[in-house]
């Protein structure tokens, strides 16, 4: 691993010096290409908020990017959307951790500057990033579009990922105002969606999109969804825009009204096991965006026979309990989902964008970040926190 790395590092160190040279001999033809040069020979300074350390309060710090690769893109982001996840990982819910580490997979932008082979993308393109920057590319899944179930090395996170052309070490995330990404790993932001709507989507959509388009419903299903926050607010829209019929599970009665105009048919205020007895075995499909352990069974009990129960929600080091009794009387099938590949990931933003499905956020200032992850742990946000990035 040490050696690969090394490795990587020094042909990352050559292709920096070629890419010297170039600006060297090359004259610059204008500001843009001036800019563009200059980012493809040296480290790209970006400026943002990182966890220092395993309790979690986040702090301005400046950092270098590599620079910008052959096919690598630049992208100056605008919005940043908070996800639990940022939470979960910077306090090590998810296992250790290197530090500083910035946040931020919901990442919305503009290309400022592009390598030499770079097809996708020119500079003004609005582009997106999310919850992965690079995986083999070479096994069947990376092939056929899934490189988050990369079969080698894994996908590599968009950040606390070990990345070897990174200066720190680490990939580091989109609270910041800038970011380099291989260009197959950005996706396409139609301009017919503000960014700052585009931004969620690239978690909170994908996650909840793919499996939703798994479920393989039909129109006028029963599809159940389990916490409406960032998540679950926006599988319950994409559910019914497919036209399913879909019952809102929450424990906080005061998003009652809310959901309903997200368009759930039903919305159950769940305070207990009692409250979901009248849904046993009713719905087609349940997805659950709970970011904790609780009590699932009753739940799953709601979903009929043969039918699915995703769980999408992650809780502490990955740790839920299933009740055995439950899952042989019930017969449903459990299973977890992890984001979407890169081509599904782009059909979520083209569909949102083309049917007009938005998240319901609040944009807020970087300065606010560590009070918006309190809202988010309690339940309060409504529903998805977006950084403005300019005030990084
Ligand atoms: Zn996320
Ligand atoms: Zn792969």
């Amino acid at each position: 691993m040490s050696e690969q790395n090394n490795n990587s590092r020094r042909r990352f160190i050559q292709q920096t010096a070629i890419a010297g040279a170039g600006l060297a001999l090359a004259g610059p033809l204008n500001l843009l290409a001036q800019n563009n040069k200059s980012a493809m020979s040296k480290n790209i300074k970006s400026k943002g908020y990182a966890g220092k350390d395993v309790k979690g309060k986040m702090l301005p710090w400046n950092f270098e990017r590599r620079a910008v690769g052959d096919h690598d893109v630049l992208i100056e982001i605008k919005y940043s959307g908070i996800c639990h996840s940022d939470i979960h990982t910077i306090k090590g819910h998810w296992g250790e951790q290197k530090y500083p580490q910035v946040p931020g997979h919901e990442i919305a932008g503009i290309v400022t500057a592009v390598g030499k082979e770079v097809t996708k993308f020119k500079v003004g393109d609005h582009a997106g990033v999310g919850c992965m920057v690079n995986s083999c590319m070479k096994c069947d899944s990376c092939k056929s579009g899934e490189e988050h179930h990369c079969e080698t090395t894994g996908m590599v996170g968009t950040y606390g990922a070990p990345e070897a052309t990174s200066p720190t070490g680490i990939t580091q995330g989109g609270y910041s105002n800038n970011i380099v990404v291989t260009e197959h790993f950005a996706i396409k932001i139609p301009k017919n969606i503000e960014l700052k709507y585009a931004a969620p989507l690239l978690c909170a959509g994908i996650t909840t999109y793919s499996p939703l388009m798994k479920a393989n419903f039909k129109k006028g299903d029963k599809i159940g969804v389990i916490g409406i926050g960032g998540l679950g607010h926006i599988a319950v829209k994409l559910a019914v825009s497919k036209g399913a019929e879909v019952y809102a599970f929450t424990s906080s009665p005061s998003k009652q009204n809310d959901i309903r105009g997200f368009g759930a048919a039903q919305v159950i205020v769940v305070k207990s096991a009692e409250d979901l007895k009248p849904y046993k075995g009713k719905l087609d499909f349940m997805i659950s965006t709970v970011p904790y352990a609780y009590d699932m069974s009753p739940y799953i009990d709601c979903v009929k026979k043969y039918g699915y129960f995703t769980q999408v929600g992650q809780p502490i080091n990955g740790e839920l309990t299933i009740n055995n009794f439950n899952m042989i009387f019930n017969r449903v099938n459990f299973n977890g989902s992890l984001i979407g590949g890169i081509p599904e990931t782009q059909e979520v933003i083209n569909y949102c964008a083309d049917n007009k499905i938005y998240p319901q956020i609040e944009v807020i200032k970087a300065s606010e970040i560590n009070e918006a992850w309190e809202k988010v742990v309690n339940k309060e946000a409504r529903y998805r926190y977006v950084i403005d990035a300019s005030t990084f």
